[in-house]
């Protein structure tokens, strides 16, 4: 049995985070150190919310209309027995659910060298895997990955005829307000994240955005 994941935040419902009607979970802790890495604040391996698979599962289906899940944060590899978990579930409850993950790793890494017991699970359960660090250098605006050397890799053939243009197409967000915190979904254009920026030192605080 898989522990209980570090859960940085979930969203039920976006669609900014691939194509349809998403449910994302963002875990923390990663093992890289990107510069510009737009949330830092979930790098560091520190305690955050703990959450079974079947508790997770659960929450992200709460949305009837939810088709795919998207996992990000943080290093989805580091926590990759309890997400597959996840996937497996949420599919067993809804036949057809897609699975998106981002992963500064590199793909042929992760198989030749997995960096936790579960990454070929979570490998097999993944639809889309967005492969590679972000290099802040290479960030072109475009696309559902932060920078340009990151590769899109269908691992399935599930999601390659949706017509979803996960290199180039125009990338979106939304930002969801909260009390005195501030959420960032999606993978941004630069200028946004600046705005963004700007607008939650004034009035707020950001907790969250999606990992490129
Ligand atoms: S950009 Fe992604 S892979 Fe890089 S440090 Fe941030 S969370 Fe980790």
């Amino acid at each position: 049995m898989d522990a209980p994941l570090n859960v940085a935040a979930t969203w039920v419902g976006t669609a900014d985070l691939g194509p349809g009607w998403r449910s994302v979970v963002w875990v923390q802790g990663c093992p890289f150190s990107c510069p510009g890495c737009m949330s830092p604040d979930w790098i560091p391996p520190a305690p955050a919310r703990p959450a079974t698979p079947a508790e997770l599962s659960a929450e992200l289906l709460a949305d009837p209309a939810v088709d795919g899940l998207t996992f990000s944060g943080g290093e989805p590899m580091q926590q990759a027995g309890g997400l597959a978990e996840v996937a497996r579930l949420a599919r067993r409850a809804r036949p057809g659910l897609s699975v998106v993950c981002f992963t500064g790793h590199r793909l042929e890494r992760l198989r030749a060298h997995p960096p936790t017991p579960g990454v070929p699970r979570l490998l097999a359960e993944v639809d889309v895997l967005v492969d590679g660090p972000y290099v802040q250098g290479r960030d072109d605006g475009r696309g559902l990955r932060g920078s340009a050397n990151q590769r899109v890799h269908h691992l399935t053939g599930r999601l390659s005829g949706s017509g979803y243009d996960f290199e180039n197409r125009h990338r979106t967000a939304e930002i969801a307000v909260g009390g005195r915190e501030a959420f960032l979904i999606g993978v941004p254009p630069p200028d946004l994240l600046t705005v963004f920026d700007t607008a939650v030192d004034r009035s707020g605080r950001a907790t969250a955005w999606s990992t490129p």
